[in-house]
């Protein structure tokens, strides 16, 4: 009988690190306390449309992501900019386009950044001063956990308006926080892995279906199809380790006993869900913290954005994506506003928001002045992610833990990633790797 894996949790992250060992030749057992996998990426229908939870953005450089989409047969559902091209538009003063040109990184960027309207002259030549800087920083120096990417950004000549007009629109999506709030060290990696390394590494991609077909319903079939015995609706109240060494995963419905287990639970649960001896200082983790993210969805009985998707300055509007195909849509226009780091928006109610939201709109595509409003809905996802702050570095634990047979993985956990899908993906499959190292059916890895 071969040894059995069970994984907790069926995000991205249990979905891989469950597919990394079934394909090893274990026998696994996937627990998902919810009805569906996908976890954090998950769709909804309301009044005959289809919405996702929140607009979900990968790049080229998402290696492990995009390989995941393949491996579940989902590489259809998913559209890839051929080339970087984000329209930023301020009201009343146009639309400036960041793209690349076909010159090796970071030079891809110069002629795009130059003309880049939404800053002076004399803001787009202090550009170089902090892109040369970002260049230089090593990203293995814990010392840039310790201060902020906005303060780095000043001490380097950033103005405020280069702050808000440029680098909030890029570290704002990717990590969940402005730059004066968020770490040095992830927002440096943002830049340097996603914009100044590789010329494609930034061209955008995300998902033409809803994050429902392409992440849980073919999660669940490819995951079936590789002998996964898959339990939805399953919740695990706590992992126990057995005199012999052996966990025993308590869950309802009566326990199971493992050989190895993934925790691949959000970081609250997993540290109320880990046995004590897994580590003792679960606390530091579990004090992550969290940052909403919240989804404006309006309907519209006509077209209103020009573009697939489009990013805002100098409004509330950040960015913008064309959902009309995927929510199914066929007359008029379905677009999906997403608000990263909404402290401010997340208690903020539908009314107020709708009224808000369709005048900003409406500044920002003029061609909404004179749209009809069908339909205003609003997701809230009040933990979308761990608050990406300085000191976030030090509390995120590796996939080891100090039992030999129990890993934690995560998008929270040390990937050196953001708090992504693509950081997702990565623990899953490092956290499989070492539970198949701990079964003896593959080599050890390295922590
Ligand atoms: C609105 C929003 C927008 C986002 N936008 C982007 C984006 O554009 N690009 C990007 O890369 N990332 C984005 N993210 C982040 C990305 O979705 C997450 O980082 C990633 O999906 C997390 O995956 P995970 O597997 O680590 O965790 P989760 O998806 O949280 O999965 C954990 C799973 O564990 C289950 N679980 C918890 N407790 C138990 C238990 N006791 N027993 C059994 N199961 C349990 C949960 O139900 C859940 O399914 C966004 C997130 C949100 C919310």
């Amino acid at each position: 009988m071969s040894r059995r894996v069970v994984v907790v949790g069926g995000g991205l992250a249990g979905c891989a690190a469950a597919l990394t060992c079934a394909d090893a030749g274990a026998r696994v057992t996937l627990l998902e306390a919810r009805r569906r996998l996908g976890g954090a990426t998950y769709s909804f229908q309301r009044d005959g449309l289809w919405f996702d939870n929140g607009q979900h953005v990968h790049l080229r450089c998402c290696t492990a992501y995009r390989a995941f989409i393949d491996r579940i047969g989902a590489s259809g559902m998913v559209a890839m900019q051929r080339r970087l091209e984000i329209p930023v538009i301020r009201p009343g003063h146009g639309v400036a386009w960041i793209k690349r040109a076909n010159l090796p990184a970071p030079l891809h960027l110069a002629r795009s950044l130059g003309a880049y309207r939404h800053l002076s002259l004399v803001e787009r030549m202090q550009l170089g001063r902090a892109l040369v800087g970002l260049m230089r920083l090593d990203l293995g120096d814990a010392s840039l956990d310790a201060q902020t990417f906005g303060d780095w950004l000043r001490a380097r000549g950033q103005s405020d308006r280069s702050l808000e007009a440029l680098w909030d629109l890029i570290v704002l999506p990717t990590v969940n926080l402005p730059s004066a709030e968020a770490s040095l060290s992830l927002a440096a990696m943002v830049f340097k892995v996603g914009l100044l390394r590789d010329r494609s590494a930034a061209d955008m991609g995300y998902t033409t279906t809803t994050l429902g077909r392409a992440h849980s319903d073919q999660g669940l079939r490819a995951l079936r199809a590789a002998g996964v015995d898959v339990q939805l609706g399953v919740a695990v109240s706590r992992i126990e380790v057995e005199p012999g060494g052996e966990l025993r995963v308590r869950r309802q419905g009566g326990d199971l006993a493992a050989d190895a287990v993934v925790l691949a639970a959000p970081h609250p649960q997993a540290a109320r869900l880990a046995p004590a001896a897994a580590d003792p200082d679960a606390a530091r983790f579990a004090d992550l913290g969290a940052v909403p993210i919240v989804n404006l969805h309006v309907i519209y009985d006509r077209p209103v954005m020009p573009y697939p998707f489009a990013a805002g300055v100098g409004t509330p509007v950040q960015w913008v994506f064309d959902r009309t195909e995927a929510a199914g849509l066929s007359e008029g226009q379905a677009l999906a506003v997403s608000l990263s780091g909404a402290v401010a928006y997340a208690q903020v109610p539908t009314e107020d928001l709708r009224q808000q939201f369709v005048a900003e709109l409406a500044r920002v595509f003029p061609r909404a002045r004179e749209a009809q409003v069908r339909g205003f809905y609003v997701t809230r996802e009040h933990q979308a992610t761990f608050r990406q702050a300085p000191g976030s570095q030090a509390r995120r634990p590796g996939p080891r833990t100090a039992l030999p047979n129990l890993f934690l993985a995560g998008a929270w956990t040390d990937t050196g990633w953001p708090a992504t899908m693509e950081g997702a993906v990565r623990s899953g499959n490092r956290a499989g790797e070492h539970a198949l190292a701990a079964l003896g059916l593959s080599t050890p890895v390295e922590a």
